[in-house]
């Protein structure tokens, strides 16, 4: 009975609202913590897991070299490897595809990669508009690492003693 009055109480004099407005009013002159997005963005960690690259040495040869481990850890079974032997003896990707409608992004790929290959860069901002857009062949990953080498070094430089 005494609850039943309280709320009855409570809820003629609006506490709820009040409560609602003395937090609005608590926050009113604090630092704002929502941003202008896209003109501010948020920092990213090193470990960001965003659009895939592959790598070169810095002498332009690929980094991959075609182990196929990525392809075996993949859950999301993303990606699809080809190999052959070249000229000189050593084992390269004819093919280097992924999916990334299919990519759940959990970065296995890159942590099974024994030569730094195929990495996940800090680049979230990208989309396709039609079928097949964000299917990525080893084309479109090495322009993807070309572009964003120093970036993708940096990261990985960071992040290098917590490996
Ligand atoms: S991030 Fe995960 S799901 Fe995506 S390609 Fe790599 S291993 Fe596959
Ligand atoms: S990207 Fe790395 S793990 Fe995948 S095939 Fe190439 S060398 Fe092997």
């Amino acid at each position: 009975m005494f609850k039943k009055i309280s709320q009855f109480l409570n809820s003629l004099m609006l506490k709820e609202i009040l409560i609602g407005m003395s937090i609005t009013g608590r926050y009113l002159f604090k630092p704002k913590i929502t941003i202008q997005y896209p003109e501010e963005k948020t920092p990213l960690s090193p470990r960001f897991r965003g659009l895939h690259a592959l790598r070169r040495y810095e002498s332009g040869e690929e980094r991959c070299i075609g182990c196929k481990l990525c392809e075996a850890v993949c859950p999301a079974y993303a990606i699809t490897i080809e190999t052959d032997e070249r000229d000189d003896g050593t084992r390269r990707t004819t093919r280097y595809d992924i999916d990334l409608t299919k990519c759940i992004f959990c970065g296995f790929c890159e942590e099974a990669c024994p030569v730094d290959a195929i990495v996940e860069t800090n680049i979230f901002e990208y989309f396709g508009d039609k079928r097949g857009d964000l299917y990525f062949t080893k084309e479109m990953l090495l322009a993807v690492g070309d572009r964003y080498e120093t970036d993708i070094a940096a990261n990985r430089a960071a992040d290098a003693p917590y490996r």
